[in-house]
């Protein structure tokens, strides 16, 4: 059965979220029109803000809405170590160790050359500007364990040795094909430990 056109609009427009089907997205637009008018409209402007808002760090390419990031403009951390990862997602995980205390690059992806996804495109222009600034001193590959993760882990690898500075890739304790969010704090801070010079 079809609705009006306007909610057939918004049940159409809230299935570009993640997981959302068209049971799902029915089931959202009818609790918002229902019970949740007031949230509904929350989240529309919170949503229009945020996407007119949000930016990419100028140095580490996270989501922010300033021109560097809280951790970039940070003073206490250690600019001679960089960890790359692939999204900002992986950037919190790894602060959620609590023990790192370097600088980030958020990658915004892999490597995926069958999706047309290549060096540039995940930022790999600007990392060498910043690996060229004599200042970084180790890079650590937190990237995921997948095959696009390793195959990413692999490219940038060759470009930090290519400018001599040390490279090290996590590895104990993430298992294969495992995507560092759904990995265990604990893990995490293990593989930090064992990672091993590439
Ligand atoms: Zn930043």
């Amino acid at each position: 059965m079809k609705f009006s056109p306007l909610i057939e609009r918004l049940i159409e427009s809230l299935r570009c979220l993640p997981g959302v089907g068209p049971k799902t997205a029915q089931r959202m637009a009818f609790q918002i029109l229902e019970r949740n008018r007031e949230n509904g409209l929350h989240l529309a402007n919170t949503l229009r803000e945020a996407i007119q808002t949000i930016r990419h760090c100028d140095k580490c390419r996270t989501f922010c809405e300033t021109t560097l990031c809280a951790l970039c403009s940070s003073t206490h951390r250690d600019s001679a170590l960089l960890c790359i990862v692939e999204s900002p997602m992986d950037m919190s995980v790894v602060e959620q160790m609590g023990t790192y205390r370097g600088l980030y690059f958020v990658l915004m992806g892999h490597l995926s050359p069958l999706d047309g996804i290549g060096p540039e495109d995940i930022g790999l222009h600007e990392l060498d500007q910043r690996l060229s600034q004599n200042i970084i001193q180790e890079v650590i590959l937190a990237t995921n364990s997948t095959v696009e993760g390793e195959a990413t882990a692999h490219y940038i690898s060759n470009l930090v040795r290519k400018r001599a500075i040390k490279v090290s890739r996590i590895a104990h304790g993430v298992p294969l094909g495992g995507e560092l969010e759904y990995i265990d704090t604990h893990t995490l801070v293990r593989a930090f430990a064992a990672r091993s010079e590439l």
